[in-house]
């Protein structure tokens, strides 16, 4: 599967992502030919004369390895405008405080990653007044039905954590068009390597960097890609000056170094998924497994229609009672009990057993089967991963 070979970069993906299309304003910045962007600590910037600034001023609003990656971003993207935060989190809640007023009305997937849940239902709804409806979203007439002229935002996450679910992208930004709302995807689990939403009708994207944009476990992060120059500027405003809620250069850093392996890692992370996805199909204390690359997938071809690949995230749903559940986990050697996705290494989590009670999904929000295991398969040699599963299962 190749994307990106109609991309309007005039580079494909894995040359923007490397880097070899950035301009030379970025590799000769202060006179040194650094072929890898410097990180900048400075946090202010001499200005060029009493009333006028250079192109950078104060840090928080902008920064030059925080601009080199934007910009990186938005290419990756194929987008116009790109902005790094300091968390996933921090780019979901400013997309949604800059682009919804105060008792406005959000549409959202009911399949969403948890945090989104609590940011949507305790402070949208509980503190600014917004109407919340959650659909779902794997059927595009659930979300027409929800939507009406007030509506400001349509907000779904494909494919989905941890229930691995999809929506049409293409269909749905239909929708937001008929109704004027924005249309805001959480692109986090496929990366930009495989699934681009802006070209599909998204108004924005949003990342984790947390997890395969950055790679290796080591920063949280995240960012906003859009077209829309009106929600750039609300958007900027917010992070910039009304938030305060940036990315870190050092941080910055890090995600730029990730993102050039990007292309690498998604095809290795894809390879080991599939094989990993099929094991587990095969086992039989396995009751159902959660992988868009498989055929049994009930959204197998929308995925290969809207994305280019499966990327590396699935969840199961494990036969047997909690206890030998525990016990399966406690067996794994090369599998790591914890939370997060996207790194080098693979990692397994249990929503029932391992998400705090606090952070558990409300009832708005599609249930989570108690025996799901989640996991981010990750860089290790495919045949370990599947001889640790084998090993530790009943
Ligand atoms: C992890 C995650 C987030 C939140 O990102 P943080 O960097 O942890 O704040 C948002 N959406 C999805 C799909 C995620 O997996």
């Amino acid at each position: 599967m190749t994307r990106h070979d109609d991309h309007t970069n005039e580079n494909r993906f894995a040359t923007v992502a490397v880097g070899a299309a950035e301009t030379g304003m970025h590799l000769h910045r202060g006179g040194t030919n650094d072929v890898v962007p410097p990180i900048h600590l400075s946090t202010t910037f001499e200005w060029a004369s009493g009333e006028e600034a250079n192109e950078h001023d104060y840090s928080r609003e902008s920064n030059p390895t925080r601009a080199a990656l934007e910009e990186q971003l938005a290419r990756l993207e194929g987008g116009e405008h790109g902005l790094t935060f300091a968390s996933g989190m921090a780019a979901t809640s400013t997309t949604m405080l800059a682009l919804v007023s105060p008792g406005g009305h959000i549409v959202s997937s009911d399949s969403i990653y948890s945090g989104t849940e609590k940011l949507l239902t305790e402070l949208a709804a509980g503190h600014f007044d917004i109407n919340v409806d959650f659909v779902d979203a794997r059927d595009p007439e659930n979300i027409a039905a929800a939507v009406d002229s007030d509506t400001d935002l349509i907000w779904v996450e494909t494919p989905s954590n941890p229930l691995i679910r999809l929506c049409d992208i293409q269909a749905i930004s239909d929708i937001a068009d008929a109704h004027d709302a924005q249309f805001g995807v959480d692109s986090t689990f496929a990366s930009p390597y495989f699934q681009a939403p802006l070209e599909l009708g998204a108004d924005v994207v949003i990342h984790s960097t947390t997890k395969y944009l950055n790679g290796h476990s080591d920063s949280i992060g995240g960012a906003v890609i859009t077209d829309d120059g009106e929600a750039f500027e609300q958007l900027a405003f917010a992070q910039q000056v009304g938030l305060g809620n940036m990315l870190s250069p050092f941080d910055c850093y890090l995600v730029a170094r990730g993102t050039k392996t990007l292309p690498a890692r998604m095809e290795h992370h894809e390879k080991n998924a599939m094989a990993v996805a099929r094991f587990l199909e095969s086992h039989e204390r396995v009751d159902r497994v959660h992988y868009p690359g498989l055929e049994s997938h009930p959204q197998h071809e929308l995925a290969s229609e809207q994305m280019s690949g499966y990327s590396g995230m699935l969840s199961f749903e494990f036969d047997g009672t909690l206890i030998e559940l525990e016990a399966f986990i406690e067996e794994l050697e090369v599998f790591t009990p914890g939370a997060s996705l996207g790194g080098v290494e693979s990692l397994v989590e249990v929503p029932s057993l391992m998400i705090p009670d606090e952070f558990s999904r409300g009832e708005a929000t599609a249930e989570i089967p108690e025996t799901l295991v989640r996991v981010s398969v990750g860089l290790e040699d495919a045949e370990d991963l599947c001889k640790d599963l084998r090993t530790a299962l009943p």
